[in-house]
């Protein structure tokens, strides 16, 4: 079989070649078991199993605290968009959001079909190449919850603060793009949710963690589908789960536990990052698209002196064997991304790509 490229894809992406082999291993015969992951019932002793490791992997590598729940969900993120405004903000209520990209904005359109919406802070005056400082928060009165996505995607910029929440309310995070790369305090969450393609596993499955007062407390009647309280009481069962997604998110959790950590995790990722940033900062040739202060660990977005350099650079490293290179066209130029899996040798063998490109084109 060819050799594997480096895959700096935004996502789906690449996953721990350990978790891919073993998955190869369990889609034949998992357990022993004589029946692959994917054919096994949902209700199993096997799938029962799959499904409490992954549960209480995922408590352990976070230090969730007990009066949280977990639940893998499918719809992605983009479904939670949807749940967290129709769970939890009345006709008459007020959420704040705040508005760092193309994410939170969708974030924000969803929420608008069940109350109002008072953006908090927004960056979209320079096309959110930065985090909003967090003395320019400013919230409403009393809001039903307050939103932020931690890690954006598309332009390459990740919060350091985790925002303020009053007494009353409770804070929603969407965490796609940086869950689980560095340490998270749980605590100061009403609710985490993450769709899995980007640092977890592959699409399909969508990590929640909500505290276990919220469920009990939604504003309106709502399909069965649609409600935290379905999939709390069920114990992400209601309806058949998403069990293989569940299954590789799980061997994920190992993989990270086994890497030591998030701690780890996070020194791995803000040197892998500092590889590359470091590159842009030294060229005459290149630069960063995010603000200094707001850069992503996750998605490095640079830009070359003109469109057919960038063109040319996206060629050529695509014939060198780095994939996934073109940036997000909102913002245009090139995007790594180099989520938990992403491994260091490939940021090192990028950046030493951009500055023969550099020698070569500049
Ligand atoms: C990718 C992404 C999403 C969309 O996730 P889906 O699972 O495709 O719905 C939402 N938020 C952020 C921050 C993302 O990076």
């Amino acid at each position: 079989m060819a050799e594997r490229i480096y895959n700096f894809s935004a996502g789906p992406a690449v996953l721990p070649e350990s978790v891919l082999r073993d998955a190869q291993r369990d889609i034949w015969n998992i357990a022993d078991s004589g029946i692959g992951i994917m054919e096994h019932s949902h209700r199993s002793a096997v799938f029962d199993r799959v499904l409490e490791e992954a549960e209480a992997d995922c408590r352990t590598l976070a230090a969730i605290p007990d009066n949280y729940r977990v639940l893998f969900l499918q719809g992605g993120a983009s479904t939670q968009f949807l749940m967290v405004a129709a769970n939890f903000l009345a006709e008459n209520r007020t959420a704040d959001y705040l508005n760092t990209g193309a994410w939170a904005a969708k974030a924000i359109k969803e929420a608008g079909f069940y109350g109002n919406v008072h953006v908090a802070a927004t960056s979209e005056d320079e096309n959110f190449s930065y985090i909003p400082p967090v003395e320019s928060v400013v919230l409403s009165d009393s809001p039903a919850y307050v939103h932020y996505t931690s890690n954006n995607t598309i332009f390459g910029t990740q919060f350091d603060y985790v925002p303020e929440c009053p007494d009353g309310s409770f804070l929603v995070c969407d965490m796609s793009s940086d869950i689980f790369s560095r340490p998270i305090d749980v605590s100061r969450y009403g609710l985490i949710y993450a769709g899995a393609q980007k640092n977890l596993g592959p699409s399909g499955v969508t990590l929640v963690i909500i505290r276990d007062d919220l469920p009990g407390q939604t504003v309106r009647p709502l399909p069965t589908m649609l409600s935290y309280e379905t999939h709390v009481t069920a114990g992400s069962r209601f309806n058949t789960p998403p069990a293989f997604g569940v299954y590789i998110v799980g061997q994920v959790f190992k993989w990270i536990i086994a890497q030591d950590g998030l701690k780890t995790m996070a020194e791995r990722n803000s040197e892998k990052a500092s590889v590359l940033y470091d590159t842009i900062d030294h060229s005459s040739f290149f630069r960063g698209t995010a603000r200094e202060n707001s850069r992503s660990t996750m998605n490095v977005c640079f830009r070359a002196p003109s469109a057919e350099l960038e063109k040319k650079f996206i060629a050529d490293a695509s014939a060198r064997g780095f994939s996934g290179l073109k940036g997000h066209r909102s913002v245009g130029g090139m995007r790594a991304s180099i989520y938990n899996a992403f491994p260091a040798a490939g940021c090192e063998a990028l950046a030493e790509f951009m500055r023969e490109f550099e020698a070569a084109n500049g």
